[in-house]
């Protein structure tokens, strides 16, 4: 069984459950990331709420996660020169087979958003981070539709870190 996301209409900006565009709701002190490439702000792809919340963003040249803590929240992201999408609300539907079978089933391609946990299906081969802080490989949150390509989130429950990786 795969947890599709899919897309349920304009969402609510200010929300801090899954949704996708917008800005993402970040706590104090909370900076806008730029890519390390290009320089150019990061644009913010979605957030997906795990119990905390974990802010998902992409350039062509890389892609960032952040989770917060869900009690923390403060308000949206202050996003200098950011391109912003549309905000959409996300609903969940559990449907047969993996990802990549569920996706394809679903009659309105362009309506799937990702997955919620399950397991990755790599466009590219496996990929999984090792945690940042402690260096154990890091448990899969969700895999998003990104500029024709898919964005894999991870966490690290107990360091309370997150990862992404992106592949097209
Ligand atoms: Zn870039
Ligand atoms: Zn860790």
């Amino acid at each position: 069984m795969t947890t599709l996301l899919i897309y349920a209409g304009p969402g609510d900006a200010a929300g801090d459950g899954t949704r996708t565009g917008g800005l993402p709701l970040v706590p104090s002190g909370f900076t806008w990331p730029h890519c390390g490439s290009c320089d150019a702000p990061l644009q913010f792809t979605a957030q997906v709420r795990v119990g905390p919340v974990i802010a998902v963003f992409h350039c062509r040249h890389e892609s960032r996660a952040f989770r917060f803590a869900a009690d923390r929240l403060s308000g949206p992201a202050a996003a200098p020169g950011a391109v912003l999408s549309d905000v959409s609300a996300v609903r969940f539907v559990e449907a047969p087979g993996n990802y990549a079978q569920a996706r394809d089933a679903w009659p309105r391609r362009r309506d799937v958003l990702g997955q919620l946990g399950g397991s990755p299906v790599w466009l590219r081969g496996e990929q999984i981070p090792d945690c940042p802080a402690c260096g154990t490989a890091m448990a899969f949150v969700a895999q998003l539709e990104v500029d024709g390509g898919c964005a894999y989130v991870f966490t690290c429950r107990p360091c309370a870190e997150a990862a992404c990786c992106y592949q097209c």
